[in-house]
């Protein structure tokens, strides 16, 4: 479902990204993290286009990533992006949060958006929200609308960035289970988090990157009870 080859990103003479190579199949659910500045949130801003990368190759569902806006625009609306401040259009409703992009960019009539959107309101269970504004939301309520407004575009792809760390501990725990059921469901899932008794519970595949780069990637087990960098190991050490 995603392939990165070999990726390198600079900003300006910083280099963020060092010769990333990583491999995400269908249905797999992969959670990457590693200290602040390691580069993750990077990684997952050139994976759906939001930065471009200067060398190496971005696969989204086969297509590589280019800097034709055409092309560049297809593979988004096949990635859904999930990001720590929920980025929810203040000035629509959820549900017309949940109909904009399926209505624009995906051609769907309004009705059949409409259903669409329902359908996806329930699942993340605020479908009674759905004719308020996102400021009337709980901070909880708002991401699992972003997580909606996501999945209404059919993603071959879902990427989460820190979803869980603007909330309250309470609304941690509605967010984290309405992703655990997405990955129950097939979905594939790249996530960066800190969670990680959902990384230990969700993920196929771990990922730690330090200094932009992917220093180990270890199956869920391997990676929590017999992680082989030194820099991984002091990483989980740190973690209460
Ligand atoms: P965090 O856990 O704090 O979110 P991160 O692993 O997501 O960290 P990134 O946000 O990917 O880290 O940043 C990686 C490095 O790139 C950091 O040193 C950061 O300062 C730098 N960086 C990120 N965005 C830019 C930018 N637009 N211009 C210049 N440098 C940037
Ligand atoms: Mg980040």
């Amino acid at each position: 479902a995603l392939s990165l080859v070999g990726v390198h990103k600079w900003y300006g003479d910083f280099h963020a990204l060092r010769n990333v190579t990583l491999h995400v199949k269908a249905g797999e659910r992969v959670v990457i993290c590693g200290p602040s500045g390691s580069g993750k949130s990077t990684l997952i801003r050139c994976v759906n286009g939001l930065e471009q990368h200067q060398a190496g190759e971005i696969l989204v569902a086969g297509q590589a990533l280019s800097d034709d806006p055409l092309a560049l625009r297809a593979i988004r609306a096949r990635v859904g992006m999930v990001f720590q401040d929920f980025n929810l259009f203040p000035h629509l409703t959820v549900l017309q949060n949940c109909t904009l992009a399926p209505v624009r960019v995906r051609g769907l009539s309004e009705q059949h958006a409409r259903e669409i959107a329902y359908t996806m309101l329930k699942r993340v269970r605020i479908a009674d929200q759905a004719d308020k504004f996102p400021a009337r939301l709980s901070g909880g309520q708002q991401q699992r609308a972003a997580i909606a407004r996501a999945l209404c575009m059919d993603p071959a792809l879902m990427l989460f960035d820190e979803p869980t760390s603007a909330l309250d501990a309470e609304m941690v725990k509605e967010v984290l289970d309405i992703m655990k059921a997405l990955a129950r469901g097939g979905m594939t899932m790249v996530c960066v988090t800190h969670e990680m008794a959902f990384a230990r519970e969700v993920a196929d595949r771990v990922v730690f990157m330090d200094k932009g780069q992917i220093v180990e990637i270890a199956d869920g087990e391997t990676f929590f009870t017999d992680p082989r960098h030194p820099r991984t190991r002091a990483f989980l050490d740190k973690i209460p």
